[in-house]
């Protein structure tokens, strides 16, 4: 039996509430954190207990929570056209509009702008795609995708199998044939002794550029990563990485996919990831703060060389054969619209950068202090404590350490994530150096109930 009042909205959600990324057993015990309101850095649970959302939702509500003018964007465009699709031919202003911003602030040159809901379909329509401009290039071979080791794409079938986490794979007969994991780029993880940073990038692009030989260059599509990794510990990659990615790519004809769902608006401090490494996607994949997460939103970007097959296959075999109800969703993209509105007249990419700082400098200093802490990385707004169970006086398995920290930091009023033993933190792009200090002050009493009970 679990420990809630018959009928609360918690005994309600167990009984008939099945959860995402949840243990589904667990939950028929522990039960739900109830949230009911949010207001900028903050949201509130049903008790009224208060905390500094540290990781923005889910790496996404980068203008806040209760930000009026996206409530007043909805709303009118509710009341103008609610819903309107954009198959066969036909559009509306707020996605006319939406393709057209999104072209003219990406990072390098793009030709179009494809919508989808979430970042899971985004990713999958890129796989398709890919697949689609092959078949139109008459190399019906080219089709295998590389990704990374804890790279993350998102859930749905090729998508899954693109993210390269085990239990994203595990039980679901995944990832399917022609997607293959190449070297993740963590260094603290799997940094070699006395390899340098620069050395471990050469290393991670000649691992690269082994697999493309291994099986064949003729048969490989694709390359995807996120600039910075999120889901899979928020991995920063090494000095010079991208460049040498970018080279070995550039030797066989590759095309490059950038995943910028979590880095896409701000996050690294340059609205870019790609920005920040210079990358040069030829397909970029936005979603999250692409509207705050008000309204599920995404959209892949494609350059010319990635679009003008598709173009020329769809006008040779008949119609695009892909698209969902929910493309473009005139909401969605008002949403969008005015979301990027507010990240441009607020100077929200530069509040990024400059809070991130002490963001960061906060976490370094608790991280030297606390013999629990094996690293901090970070880079923009977005970082994480590296928990090391071998620094434990006490056996611990994979993540309980990470566990523990979550626990204490929701006790102390600070959501964050734990991803196995790495603490991730990506605030609201409009955090203040008061929420900061929040921030930076709740982690120090978690680490320190932390390490009195295991340190
Ligand atoms: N790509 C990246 C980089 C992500 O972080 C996520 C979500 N965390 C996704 C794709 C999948 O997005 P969604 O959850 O909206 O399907």
């Amino acid at each position: 039996m679990n420990k809630h009042a018959p009928n609360s909205p918690e005994a309600r959600d167990i009984a008939y509430h099945l959860h995402s990324y949840t243990n589904a057993e667990l939950h028929q015990e522990v039960g739900p954190t109830v949230i009911e309101r949010g207001a900028g850095i903050h949201v509130w649970d049903n008790t009224g207990k208060r905390y500094v959302e540290a990781l923005s939702g889910l790496w996404s509500v980068g203008v806040g929570f209760g930000e009026e003018r996206l409530v007043k964007a909805a709303t009118e465009q509710m009341q103008k056209l609610p819903y309107y699709q954009t198959f066969a031919h036909r559009s509306h202003g707020p996605a006319i509009d939406l393709a057209e911003k999104l072209v003219s602030i990406a990072p390098v040159p793009m030709s179009k702008a494809y919508f989808t809901n979430s970042g899971s379909e985004a990713n999958d329509t890129v796989v398709k795609f890919l697949w689609y401009r092959s078949n139109a290039l008459g190399k019906p071979e080219k089709k295998k995708i590389i990704s990374r080791f804890r790279g993350y794409h998102g859930v749905t079938v090729a998508s899954a199998s693109l993210t390269g986490l085990p239990y994203n794979h595990r039980s679901f007969d995944l990832p399917i044939n022609g997607i293959l994991h190449t070297t993740c780029p963590h260094y603290w993880k799997e940094g070699r002794d006395g390899e340098s940073e620069e050395e471990f990038a050469s290393r991670c692009a000649a691992d690269l550029d082994a697999m493309i030989q291994a099986e064949g260059p003729d048969t490989v599509a694709a390359f995807i990563g996120e600039p910075v990794m999120g889901a899979g510990g928020v991995v920063v990659p090494p000095k010079g990485y991208w460049q040498k990615i970018q080279a070995v790519l550039a030797k066989y004809d590759i095309l490059l996919v950038a995943d910028e769902v979590i880095c896409g608006f701000g996050r690294t401090g340059n609205l870019w990831g790609s920005q920040t490494f210079d990358i040069k996607p030829d397909i970029l994949v936005t979603s999250k703060q692409i509207t705050s997460s008000y309204f599920p939103l995404s959209a892949v970007l494609l350059n010319e060389r990635a679009y003008a097959p598709i173009q020329d296959e769809s006008g040779r075999i008949g119609t695009l054969g892909h698209g969902v109800t929910g493309a473009g969703h005139p909401v969605g993209a008002a949403v969008a619209l005015e979301n990027i509105a507010i990240i441009e007249e607020r100077g929200l990419v530069a509040n990024a950068a400059r809070q991130g700082e002490p963001l960061r400098a906060g976490l370094k200093a608790l991280a030297d202090e606390f013999e629990l802490v094996g690293e901090m990385r970070g880079i923009g707004l977005i970082a994480a404590l590296e928990m090391d169970p071998g620094r434990a006086k006490d056996e611990m398995a994979v993540g309980a350490l990470g566990t523990a920290m979550n626990v204490a930091l929701m006790r102390h009023g600070v959501i964050a994530r734990n991803l196995g033993d790495t603490i991730a933190f990506c605030p609201p792009l409009i955090i203040d150096d008061e929420g900061v200090a929040e921030i930076i002050a709740g982690v120090e009493k978690a680490l320190k109930d932390v390490s009195a009970a295991h340190g």
